[in-house]
């Protein structure tokens, strides 16, 4: 990869120095330092002088997005493609079971892959010559009875979703709300407030100014409001805060801190508004405010992600490491019948599809008659 990239200074600063040398060095202003650096620490904990250098890699695997950089949103909202996906499968024969949780994987003697055993909390059995999870590592180990993952994963977000009944006013009446908030709107993330709300974390504080970024998707895409919404000034708005460790929030009053952080992280949006968006939300049928909030243990509770890590684990080199590694699919596990096919894969993490894929790959190369 170095020879690949055929730039000593880039690879340097990128791949062998902590981040923060290079910010320091090229971007002198502590506001556009602080942009750039968000990318580096989006669902990582870590401060931007990290000497393991994941936020390097976090950095990394944001800059990559479709070889140009920029992220894209799926017309119609993740909905639209796993219903693409459905009917993909679903063409190719694929018979398709949800809310059947697994509780147990046997990979059998699985000397040369398979029969694999899956059993669910229904009470079903499945057997398969290979088994792709697309639960995390963690969540893997676990279920095949494996020893845990040291350290565990930790991910450091607290995540906002709001309907809005239109967008705020800004405190900076030289743009309008549309141009600002198409984009990323990046709120108290200047390069020393970043450092600032990591230093309160690691201390086990919510950060005093809570760091975030706001992202309105439904100004780029009507469609997701569904038709009811989309023909009124409804709007999306949903607010990713940064350096909100899992620790955080790990004691028995789980309730009253994610209470503590939602108003902290409302209080730093509200901070460049002209008035608070608390009056800007929709209200349902009952009159409550439409407005979700996830801790990272929540995220764990409800969706398997272990300490809330939005990346399954912690973010790898996107290529292989190890001389063992070389020329395989990077899906592959201590069992020869079982893969990984979603973010715990190499080069996972975030929405790429590379795992599902790879993962394909691999099951095929394994069937392959041996020459
Ligand atoms: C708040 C947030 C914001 C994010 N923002 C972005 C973004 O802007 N861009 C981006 O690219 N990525 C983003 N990500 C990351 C992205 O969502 C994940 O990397 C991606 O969803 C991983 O896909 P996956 O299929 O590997 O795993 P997941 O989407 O995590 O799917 C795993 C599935 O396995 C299920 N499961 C777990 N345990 C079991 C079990 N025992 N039995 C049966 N099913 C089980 C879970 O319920 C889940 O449905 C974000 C994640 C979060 C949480």
């Amino acid at each position: 990869m170095r020879a690949l990239v055929g730039d000593e200074r880039a690879w340097e600063a990128l791949v062998e120095r902590p981040l923060s040398e290079l910010l320091e060095e090229l971007v002198p202003d502590d506001l556009t330092r602080g942009v750039v650096a968000t990318d580096a620490l989006i669902g990582t904990f870590a401060a931007l002088d990290d000497p393991t250098l994941v936020q390097n890699r976090c950095f990394l695997y944001h800059v990559i997005g479709g070889g140009t950089g920029n992220w894209d949103l799926p017309v119609g909202g993740m909905g639209a493609l796993s219903a693409g996906l459905v009917a993909a499968a679903r063409r190719a024969g694929a018979r398709l079971r949800t809310g059947a949780e697994v509780v147990g994987i046997d990979p059998g003697g699985g000397g040369d892959g398979g029969p694999v055993l899956v059993s669910t909390a229904g009470g079903e059995r499945f057997v398969a010559q290979h088994l792709l999870a697309g639960v995390a590592p963690a969540v893997l180990a676990g279920l095949l009875g494996d020893p845990p993952p040291d350290p565990a994963p930790e991910g450091s977000q607290l995540k906002l979703n709001m309907v809005l009944t239109r967008l705020p006013r800004l405190l900076d009446a030289s743009v309008t709300a549309a141009d600002a908030f198409t984009g990323t709107f990046h709120v108290n993330e200047s390069y020393s407030q970043l450092q600032a709300a990591h230093s309160q974390a690691a201390s086990g504080q919510i950060p005093e100014v809570v760091p975030l970024e706001a992202y309105c998707h439904s100004l780029s895409d009507r469609s997701i409001l569904g038709p009811e919404l989309a023909g009124s000034g409804a709007q999306t708005l949903t607010v990713f805060a940064l350096h909100m460790p899992a620790r955080l929030f790990a004691g028995a009053d789980h309730d009253r801190v994610k209470q503590r952080a939602v108003a902290a992280a409302l209080a730093s949006l509200d901070s460049v508004l002209a008035e608070p968006i608390e009056g800007c939300l929709m209200r349902d049928a009952l009159g409550r405010p439409c407005l979700e909030a996830h801790t990272p243990l929540e995220l764990q509770a409800e969706l398997g992600l272990p300490g809330g890590n939005i990346f399954h684990q912690p973010l790898r080199w996107p290529f292989a490491e190890a001389p063992g590694e070389v020329g395989r699919w990077g899906v592959e596990t201590a069992r020869p019948n079982v893969f990984v096919c979603g973010a715990g894969a190499r080069r996972g993490g975030g929405v790429s599809g590379i795992p599902g894929h790879n993962a394909a790959m691999a099951v095929l190369a394994a069937r392959r008659p041996a020459l």
